[in-house]
């Protein structure tokens, strides 16, 4: 074996255990493996988990806080705006720079997985997708990096789009990214969906929409889109960000919708910390959480899972690519706080995540992919109230990065504890 991760504790197992590595994958799982390796890394008692996967991330607008005029009122029209003058100016080395410095904090804080949204509209044209595939190449073997191409101007209401969608497909893009609910009209959303599917399945490729990013119940992409699923025969390959709109529809329509995702396989992005500065901007008190029935979804089986979204750009000022503080607000947004809540909310950065992007062999049993963090912590419980980087990233068996807890001394009048 080349590594062992000694005293390691696992999800849904007592005591501690030790994780044999072979080159890139997982070889041995057991209480005590009597093997030598040519490293060793001690756990200590912290949890293992396999590396975050973050399914949602702008990559070509963060950091843009730093240099774009700041927002007055965070409504999604603002935010939008405020991207127009940017992204006519975007240059792959721009990009790389800004975008590198999201994938390195991301890899800190044990995400190792990103599927990163590039727009593609009459603006930027497609410099934002060049950017990020660009990106993809440059950190490959470090990062597995998807590109999405997506419609963030709309399709029919920024006409020559669905041209550039096309070109994006054929110079590289992943997986194909939608916007239907910003369309105008409802059949305009309609239309956009059709265009996507056709795209997708002409490219072989799976789909990723943000559907009705809104607290408006007359919204109702989402219903579209799970039937169109249906009809197209894309279940397992189609997932949806957002769907806040979900939340307000009454709950017979909203349960007929529920089931149809069920039906469809449709996996469902919440990505709360954005939900709650964006949305709820219209409200008088008492102002909604915006975010999707996350609790519903889950005890209904549809695969939920979470992302970061936004770092430091113009839908969202803060975020520091940590799909661990991703999970403390949504445990906090969606009502998460039991421990069988606090589980499947780490499932939504991990296990669902996957699924959602049909990674191959992810997880910790032998035969899967050596990508696993060792936790600053103990318990998920713990991971969230400290919310510490892992001491030890890894990604294919190799060391990508360590990071020591902080202090957590404390500077009385009689000295230091
Ligand atoms: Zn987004």
């Amino acid at each position: 074996m080349d590594t062992i991760i000694r005293q390691a504790r696992l999800r849904g197992r007592d005591g501690t255990w030790d994780i044999g590595i072979s080159a890139d994958r997982i070889t041995a799982v057991a209480e005590r493996l009597p093997d030598e390796a040519a490293r060793e890394v001690d756990a200590a008692g912290n949890l293992v988990l396999p590396t975050y996967v973050n399914g949602h991330i702008h990559l070509d607008k963060c950091f843009l806080q730093e240099t774009m005029r700041p927002n007055k009122d965070y409504t999604f029209g603002e935010c939008l705006e405020l991207t127009w003058e940017h992204k006519a100016r975007y240059t792959t080395e721009d990009i790389l720079e800004r975008a590198g410095r999201a994938i390195r904090e991301g890899l800190l804080n044990g995400t190792t997985v990103f599927r990163a949204f590039a727009d593609v509209d009459n603006l930027g044209k497609l410099r934002g997708l060049e950017g990020l595939l660009a990106l993809r190449e440059r950190w490959q073997g470090t990062a597995h990096i998807e590109v999405v191409a997506f419609p963030q101007e709309g399709i029919l209401r920024d006409p020559g789009t669905a041209e550039l969608l096309e070109e994006a497909m054929r110079l590289g893009a992943d997986v194909v990214g939608g916007l239907p609910w910003f369309e105008l009209l409802d059949e305009d959303a309609r239309a956009h969906i059709d265009v996507c599917f056709a795209l997708a399945k002409r490219y072989d490729k799976d789909i990723h929409m943000l559907v009705d990013d809104t607290d408006n119940p007359l919204s109702r992409s989402l219903e579209y889109l799970a039937v169109k699923t249906l009809r197209e025969g894309y279940q397992g390959r189609v997932s949806a960000s957002h769907c806040g709109a979900l939340a307000a529809y009454n709950e017979v329509h909203a349960h007929k919708v529920i089931d149809l995702l069920k039906q469809a396989n449709v996996s469902i992005s919440s990505n709360p910390h954005i939900s709650l500065v964006v949305q709820g901007r219209y409200d008088q008190e008492p102002i909604r959480r915006g975010i999707t029935r996350v609790k519903q979804f889950w005890q209904h089986g549809v695969n939920v899972f979470s992302s970061q979204d936004d770092v430091a750009d113009p839908f969202y000022p803060f975020g520091r690519n940590d799909q661990q503080e991703v999970v403390a607000y949504l445990c906090h947004t969606a009502h998460l706080a039991s421990p069988s809540e606090i589980e499947a909310a780490f499932d939504f950065v991990t296990y669902n995540a996957a699924r959602a992007l049909r990674l191959p062999d992810y997880g910790l049993e032998p035969g899967c992919r050596a990508n696993l963090n060792v936790l600053a912590a103990p318990t998920l419980r713990e991971g969230v109230r400290f919310q510490q980087p892992p001491r030890v990233v890894m990604r294919e068996g190799k060391v990508l990065a360590r990071s020591r807890p902080r202090s957590t001394s404390c500077i009385t009048r009689s000295g230091c504890l």
